[in-house]
């Protein structure tokens, strides 16, 4: 039988996909470089192949361990007897201010960079690129995830709604949709938007290490790493990495062996204007 925190996950997962899709057709907001054909049926296997590797090697995942937690009263909510709807405000926001760290230090630490390149190797950006991430990041993030959840003590409701609420933003950010402008800065307010963190996404560096939010965008503002456009514009700014630049490496095999092949340097460039390598 299918647990039903499964079938929860998987049918909202599929619901935010199948609408954010139809967005992207009826509305996009940038042409395509390559299009969704030599990337949709990779970059959705990449997903596929995370989800199994998670689900067989840390089968209790993070609302395992915040039941473990519960149920022995380990962390510092449970100390300081918080009541539940504050705790689980709490242990969502701290979740959040998580993800965003930890996406910092994958931009920071080589070894993670490596990891991490893959997302930004995507040449077009769209609903699939929400869920590219290699599966060694995902196992991580998911660690990290867990000594969150363990050390504050945080309820399996907020870690729930967090996971479905993370994915979906996910998706939504990375969309190729438009929408009318004051929509996106009204949206701001509240949530990364797609052209917020389409930024996060351009060829050069500076504007590679910014917006480094998946789902409020308060982050980068207090931590001084919000940038509002990318320099070129959104419909004029190039997506990816320098490297990596070949349609082959759109293809799963290829994701898969990224982070162990080229130079560890292979950082997007630094100056903005500068003419793309090969
Ligand atoms: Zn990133
Ligand atoms: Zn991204």
């Amino acid at each position: 039988m299918i647990p039903l925190e499964l079938l929860a996950r998987v049918s909202a997962a599929a619901f935010v996909f199948a609408l954010i899709a139809l967005w992207e057709v009826l509305a996009p907001r940038r042409p395509w470089s390559v299009g969704r054909r030599p990337r949709w049926p990779h970059n959705l296997g990449i997903a596929i192949i995370d989800a199994l590797a998670l689900r067989i090697l840390i089968p209790t995942a993070a609302v395992g361990a915040a039941l473990f937690a519960a149920g022995n009263g380990w962390g510092l909510f449970h100390s300081l007897n918080l009541r539940l709807s504050l705790a689980s405000l709490l242990g969502f926001l701290a979740l959040d201010l998580a993800i965003y760290a930890q996406h910092v230090a994958f931009h920071k630490v080589p070894l993670l960079w490596r990891l991490h390149r893959m997302h930004h190797a995507d040449l077009d950006i769209d609903v699939t690129t929400g869920v590219r991430f290699h599966p060694f990041e995902i196992l991580i993030s998911m660690l990290i995830k867990i000594a969150v959840v363990l050390a504050l003590g945080i309820a399996p409701i907020a870690v729930f709604v967090f996971e479905v609420v993370l994915n979906a933003t996910s998706m939504f950010n990375h969309a190729n949709v438009s929408m009318p402008s004051w929509l996106d800065r009204a949206l701001r307010l509240i949530v990364v938007t797609p052209d917020m963190h389409r930024v996060h996404h351009s060829i050069f560096a500076r504007e590679t290490d910014s917006n480094f939010g998946f789902n409020l965008p308060w982050w980068d503002r207090l931590f001084g790493t919000y940038r509002a456009a990318p320099e070129a514009g959104q419909l004029g700014m190039t997506i990816g990495l320098p490297s990596f630049r070949d349609r082959g490496e759109l293809r799963l095999d290829r994701l898969l062996t990224q982070p162990f092949r080229g130079d560890v340097a292979d950082q997007p460039r630094k100056r903005p204007g500068e003419k793309l390598g090969s």
